[in-house]
């Protein structure tokens, strides 16, 4: 991947990345809407696109990757030349890609240079997935700054424990976390063994004042930086150092170099300090656009006011204000995109998907705060003598979004509520009932599928987890699955890598799976925990002969 990057920008191209995690009609959406002529790939990944006219697919196992020539492609590169593309979530139904120059990323890498000041003997992990601009400078601040760089394998960035290995192993002294992946490693007993870390840089959504006390008590030789910066201005352009101070609000700080910030209202008036209004950014940060989209593009790129030489502003849509000290404070967003464990989704892109259905007529979907944290309900009424069967329509839905955007129900209702402008009232709307049960409750049998539904219940709060009962249907997701993996570990003493959780959703099957041997007598117990072999033993012979697996 890393190859593959440098060898695009080099050769004067601009990157797309496609995450083969991603839906394939997702997939085909960006390979279309973007008109990409060359897929780099791997063999293994050729498949997730749909091969199509004028698209030349080079596989790198193919390539000759040994720097053999020294020669220069002697491409000539400006600023303004496109660096990269990357898709969001767009509220009218499809996802669009901000387009970024050359010149922003530059500007972005120098600022963090300048700031942060990289050396030969910093390390910084590269671990957010290629499809989101944090990987921008995961990897390419290092390089241009002469650091090492370590890239983890896919997956570890929502593993605490195999992160923890990784800092310790390759010595990190610089790595990023949305807020929500940084509370799931603060739960990690070991992180306190990471004291080389000097920066943990963090972004992407609001931190709250609790995970910055935290962070900053138990790993004290590190600074923590919370930048703020949507994808449409190049990674982040705000920047904050945190401080363990008692506030309740974690700020976002002051502009970075190149970037002006200004708060208005509606009219485009600026506010007075103190007040809330939209942010609005400028200068070299600002993407070209949305590629391909000018509709769009000229309404979130709008004219800068303040400039009569024709410059532009990015309207943010988040809610912000200025403080006495001249430091940004975030409040919110004045729209209906949300941020879940730190992805972006537009609302309206789901509700989109939705009405797309033959049978739906209205639909709206909204966030609801459980105990397990932020989930997405859907509510919709059908045509006149349609009816919808709710499993059926998440499936189809989860064809075309990725996992973090499927919905966690949907509720059907005669019509929805609307207020008196004759639109949705979503206040109005019904508590749902009897979230994500499986339909008929059965009692978990044995030790291991007992031990199972008591960590779903405990880590999900739910009072009963039913055998078929899907930990992603109760409200589940995956930070809670990395925290019910750590205590089904510590109490079947058993080994079970994470990706099996994934696999293996439900407490009948995951247990199954366990007592067909797929598990291993985690390390202690090998070392001689004498409780554990005697429990794993006894496991073992409660099983059918039929199901015993060497
Ligand atoms: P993305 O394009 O995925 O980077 O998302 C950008 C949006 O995430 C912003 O418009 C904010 O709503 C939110 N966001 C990003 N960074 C922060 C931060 N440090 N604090 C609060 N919200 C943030």
């Amino acid at each position: 991947m890393v190859v593959g990057l440098l060898g695009i920008l080099k050769t004067g191209g601009a990157y797309l990345p496609l995450d083969p995690e991603y839906p394939a009609q997702r997939l085909a959406h960006m390979v279309q809407d973007s008109g990409i002529e060359l897929l780099l790939t791997h063999r293994a990944t050729r498949d997730c696109i749909a091969p199509r006219d004028g698209l030349t697919v080079l596989e790198a196992e193919t390539l000759d990757l040994r720097f053999e020539s020294e020669a220069d492609p002697q491409v000539e590169l400006r600023g303004d030349h496109l660096a990269y593309v990357i898709y969001t979530s767009g509220s009218t139904g499809k996802p669009k890609g901000a387009a970024v120059h050359h010149d922003a990323l530059h500007s972005c890498m120098a600022w963090m240079q300048q700031t942060y000041r990289l050396t030969r003997s910093d390390t910084v992990l590269h671990k957010a997935p290629f499809g989101f601009d944090v990987s921008v400078w995961e990897l390419f601040w290092p390089l241009t700054a002469g650091a090492r760089l370590v890239v983890a394998n896919p997956g570890d960035h929502r593993d605490p424990a195999r992160l923890v290995a990784l800092i310790q192993r390759h010595e990190v002294t610089t790595l990023n976390f949305v807020p929500s992946m940084l509370q799931a490693f603060l739960a990690h007993k070991g992180i306190e063994t990471s004291t080389r870390l000097r920066y943990i840089i963090c972004g992407g959504e609001a931190m709250p004042a609790e995970t910055q006390k935290e962070t900053l008590e138990r790993l004290h030789g590190a600074s923590l930086q919370n930048l703020y910066g949507p994808t449409e201005t190049t990674i982040h352009v705000t920047h904050w150092t945190c401080r363990n101070d008692g506030q309740s609000l974690v700020l976002i700080g002051k502009p970075i170099s190149q970037t002006q910030a200004y708060v208005l209202d509606a009219g485009l008036n600026l506010v007075p300090r103190g007040v809330a209004g939209e942010l609005y950014l400028g200068g070299v940060s600002l993407a070209r656009g949305y590629l391909n989209r000018p509709g769009l593009s000229a309404e979130r790129f709008v004219a800068d006011p303040f400039d009569a030489a024709g410059a532009r502003l990015y309207r943010t849509g988040d809610l912000v204000r200025w403080n006495t000290e001249g430091q940004l404070e975030y409040l919110g967003r004045i729209d209906h995109q949300v941020k879940i464990r730190g992805f972006r989704i537009e609302l309206g892109e789901i509700e989109a998907q939705l009405r797309a259905q033959p049978a739906v007529r209205e639909a709206v979907v909204v966030t609801r705060e459980g105990p397990a944290g932020a989930s997405l309900i859907a509510y919709i009424s059908v045509h006149a003598g349609q009816a919808v069967d709710s499993a059926g329509l998440r499936e189809r839905l989860a064809q075309a979004l990725p996992d973090y955007m499927v919905l966690r129900a949907v509720v059907t209702l005669a019509d929805l509520p609307l207020n008196a402008n004759g639109k949705v009232d979503r206040k109005a709307l019904p508590e749902p009932e009897g979230l994500g049960r499986a339909s008929a409750y059965e009692a978990p049998q044995g030790h291991v599928a007992g031990t199972l539904a008591a960590v779903w219940s405990e880590v999900l709060q739910v009072e009963q987890v039913g055998l078929n009962d899907n930990f992603f249907d109760l409200g589940g997701h995956s930070l809670l699955l990395i925290r019910a993996h750590r205590l089904l570990e510590d109490r079947l003493h058993l080994a079970v890598p994470l990706v099996h959780l994934f696999k293996y959703p439900t407490v009948g099957s995951l247990a199954r799976w366990i007592e067909q041997g797929g598990a291993q007598a985690a390390p202690s117990s090998a070392a001689g925990d004498e409780r554990a072999l005697r429990q794993r033993a006894a496991m073992l012979q409660r099983r059918k002969p039929a199901e015993r697996v060497n």
